[in-house]
């Protein structure tokens, strides 16, 4: 390691980078530097501790050059499952920059006996077979993903997000709920019971900060299209922040 305080970049926007951001000075005090990115989708992020930087990096190479250029020691890359092309990009990229990286990631949720699970690939396939599973549709697939969905007729969609859409939707019949993770299972009850919702849409994202629907749905007897993430990147990998922080603590 260099003579000056090693560098930690987090790849974030998930609860687990900010948990991440704030345990490592908690664990090693003040001999690592933490800076945390963020792509940008939120109009007003919540604060993480240490260093945060905002906005792509430019692909590939921008990010292998920032690397340098910001003498990078370490990467964790704790993004969201489903943010796939920043997983490519930084396993790509830290080795080009001959930087370590290790992955943050969430185990999938694994269906019970009491779920009623349509497992799917993607979301055209979740597309394909909602209008077979229900008419009001509770539909948890990020704000890019409700795009699978617009031709669609005869389904009422409740989609949640955290800002407010730009413009609207491009789904025929639809309400907006606004809100941001974790979720608990009181409110998601109350919202499944007042919307009325008859099935659930739901990408296989893990953890814990949106697991209440499922529970909800479960409790309902509902039935849940869920979409499986994307194939993980190859890499070293762990599921726990404790696992995060003693590679951390290897590395300086
Ligand atoms: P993506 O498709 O994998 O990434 C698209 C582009 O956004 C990347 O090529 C990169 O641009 C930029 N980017 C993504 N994450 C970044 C980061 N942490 N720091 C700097 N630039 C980043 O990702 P996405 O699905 O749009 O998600 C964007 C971010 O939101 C991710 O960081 C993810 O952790 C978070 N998030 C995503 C979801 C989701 O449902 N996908 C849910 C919760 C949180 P350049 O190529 O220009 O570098």
């Amino acid at each position: 390691m260099p003579d000056r305080e090693p560098h930690l970049l987090i790849l974030g926007g998930t609860a687990e980078a900010a948990a991440l951001a704030a345990a490592t000075p908690q664990r090693f005090g003040g001999r690592i530097a933490v800076t945390t990115s963020l792509a940008g989708r939120t109009r007003a992020p919540l604060a993480v501790a240490g260093t945060m930087r905002v906005g792509g990096f430019g692909g590939v190479e921008g990010l292998a050059t920032w690397l340098e250029t910001a003498r990078v020691d370490m990467v964790v890359d704790a993004t969201h499952p489903f943010a796939a092309r920043i997983s490519a990009n930084a396993r790509q990229a830290c080795t080009v920059a001959a930087v370590p990286r290790l992955i943050l990631a969430r185990r999938p949720w694994i269906a019970g006996p009491d779920d009623n699970w349509r497992g799917v690939a993607d979301l055209d396939s979740a597309a394909a077979i909602l209008p077979e599973l229900g008419k009001r549709v509770f539909l948890s697939v990020g704000s890019q993903g409700v795009y699978a969905f617009t031709r669609l007729g005869g389904v009422h969609f409740v989609v949640r997000m955290i800002d407010p859409p730009v413009e609207a939707l491009p789904l025929d019949d639809y309400m907006v709920v606004l809100g941001r993770g974790p979720f608990d299972e009181a409110s998601e009850l109350r919202l499944f019971e007042d919307a009325r919702i008859d099935a659930l849409v739901s990408r296989n994202s893990g953890g814990t900060a949106t697991i209440a629907k499922i529970t909800v749905a479960r409790r309902l007897g509902l039935p849940v299209v869920m979409v499986a993430p994307p194939p993980l990147e190859p890499g070293l990998r762990v599921d726990a922040l404790e696992g995060a922080l003693q590679w951390i603590g290897d590395q300086i």
